[in-house]
């Protein structure tokens, strides 16, 4: 155990959810991102020039994808295929995929834009999988040319992709993606298993059980299985019911079918994460076990095993820094008029109460501040009211030139760049300890620049609404 860094406002919400503390690895984690912070703030990384940048732990990325491995070998049979796919869009930057590659991950895309990225990180085709709710002919056509994993959605994906096959035979595994409808959780924008999700087919809804059995028996080249039914918000007996209804569908499809078509079970991802603290729960050896005593025949050997944590792996080991440009007061309020706003934590900006950030306070120099806590808020850049990083947060009382950070922002955060105001999209930077006891730091995406902003804005088409052909000049 160890104590929380000073400074860091921890709400209690979701505390002890299963009872894991906080635990060693956690407060080695800590005091990594404190030792960053304070070398990034020393070597100018971050200061008036680049007043908010995004801090990646690279160890501590290892060490999720690591645990993420040695989960699912503790509870599946030996010599069982499992492929760990990534969701890319959790954190879409490339040598962040080339990094998990590395550790042994898979990646999981649902865009062009994302297939594209886990190609340039190098990532195997067999290791990518193709999800998403709205894919083109062409994206399909891409995906069965280069071999990679699809699973469509629903009837009308299916039927594009019967016909892409019949004029040219393709090497990736097919599946379908169901939804078991097991329910949501309580977080509503981000519950794929309710009744009406837009996700899969919808398994509950009348004979659409028996069309799924029926498009199985009648393409025997369909060989897996996938459901994504977990996000942040839902409980883990829910997620592994999900799966559990996953595995019989399956069952039933092979009873059906007399021999084993389904030989892979692609379960998703969605573990959720635990904003409240620093303690890493649920951890993955807790799904997993879970899985197993829910589902044991999935780990018998006879399936294959694909997953899809995106996250998870990720949200612990980043941090989103920003300096104070201004301190003042306002109706008897303190407010910390910093960087970091609405164009780096969207989701927390609008919806607050689903997504509360802590925020730790560092002095000018870096280091973690203290002093007496004032109940203060701290606010974005951004033009609008409610460009509110936190509320009402009892932190030492920030000052001009001291420096916040947004914990555990590594997942859905500071690469999810929202344009508002045209702010710049940030740097970020991956940092590990150098062999002199400090800290060495890698770009991982540099700051966009002013003449980026303008180019990405339709700088090449300034003339265009004031042509002649359009009435102008
Ligand atoms: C978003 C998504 C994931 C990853 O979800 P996390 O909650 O980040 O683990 C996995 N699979 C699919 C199909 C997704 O849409």
């Amino acid at each position: 155990m160890f104590a929380e860094g000073m400074g860091v406002d921890t709400d209690g919400a979701g505390e002890a959810m299963d009872g894991e503390r906080a635990d060693e690895g956690d407060g080695e984690r800590l005091a990594r991102r404190d030792r960053a912070v304070r070398a990034a703030v020393e070597q100018g990384l971050i200061g008036p020039g680049e007043p908010v940048v995004g801090l990646l732990d690279v160890a501590g990325v290892r060490e999720s994808a690591a645990a993420l491995r040695a989960a699912f070998e503790a509870v599946v049979a030996p010599g069982t295929p499992v492929l760990h796919a990534f969701a890319v869009k959790a954190t879409p930057l490339v040598a962040v995929v080339r990094l998990l590659c590395e550790e042994g991950l898979g990646a999981e895309v649902a865009s062009p834009g994302e297939l594209a990225l886990a190609r340039a990180a190098g990532v195997p085709v067999d290791r990518t999988v193709l999800d998403s709710p709205a894919k083109t002919p062409a994206e399909l056509r891409e995906a069965l040319a280069l071999g990679i994993a699809v699973n469509a959605d629903n009837p009308q994906e299916l039927a594009r992709v019967d016909a892409l096959i019949r004029r040219a035979p393709s090497a990736s595994p097919l599946g379908v993606r169901v939804n078991p409808q097991v329910g949501g959780g309580s977080i509503e924008a981000l519950s794929t298993a309710t009744a009406t999700s837009k996700f899969g087919v919808a398994l509950r809804d009348e004979g659409a059980r028996e069309w799924v059995v029926r498009a199985y028996l009648e393409r025997p080249w369909l060989t897996r299985l996938h459901a994504h039914t977990g996000s942040q918000g839902i409980p883990l007996p829910l997620m592994a019911q999900g799966v559990a209804e996953t595995y019989a569908l399956a069952e039933e499809i092979n009873a059906r079918a007399g021999r084993r078509q389904v030989d892979t079970l692609d379960i998703g991802g969605g573990l959720p994460v635990n904003f409240a603290s620093e303690a890493t729960r649920p951890s993955y050896g807790a799904y997993a076990r879970l899985l197993r005593e829910t589902v044991p025949g999935l780990f018998d050997g006879r399936y294959g095993l694909v997953t899809e944590f995106g996250r998870s792996l990720l949200a612990k080991h980043g941090t989103v820094v920003a300096r104070v440009e201004y301190a003042k007061s306002a109706g008897g309020r303190a407010v910390a008029v910093t960087h970091a706003g609405v164009q780096v934590a969207t989701r927390t900006v609008y919806v607050p109460g689903a997504w509360p950030l802590r925020i730790a306070a560092y002095d000018a120099t870096g280091r973690p501040k203290r002093g007496p806590v004032v109940v203060q808020d701290v606010a974005g850049p951004a033009c609008f009211a409610g460009d509110l990083l936190a509320t009402g947060r009892a932190l030492p009382l920030l000052e001009q030139g001291d420096f916040v950070a947004a914990l555990d922002t590594g997942a859905y955060y500071f690469a999810h760049h929202y344009t508002y105001n045209s702010l710049a999209r940030p740097g970020v930077y991956g940092f590990a300890p150098d062999r002199a006891g400090g800290v060495s730091f890698a770009v991982v995406r540099r700051a966009q620049s002013p003449e980026e902003i303008v180019a990405e804005s339709g700088g090449a088409h300034a003339d265009a609404l004031t042509s002649a052909a359009f009435g102008g000049g």
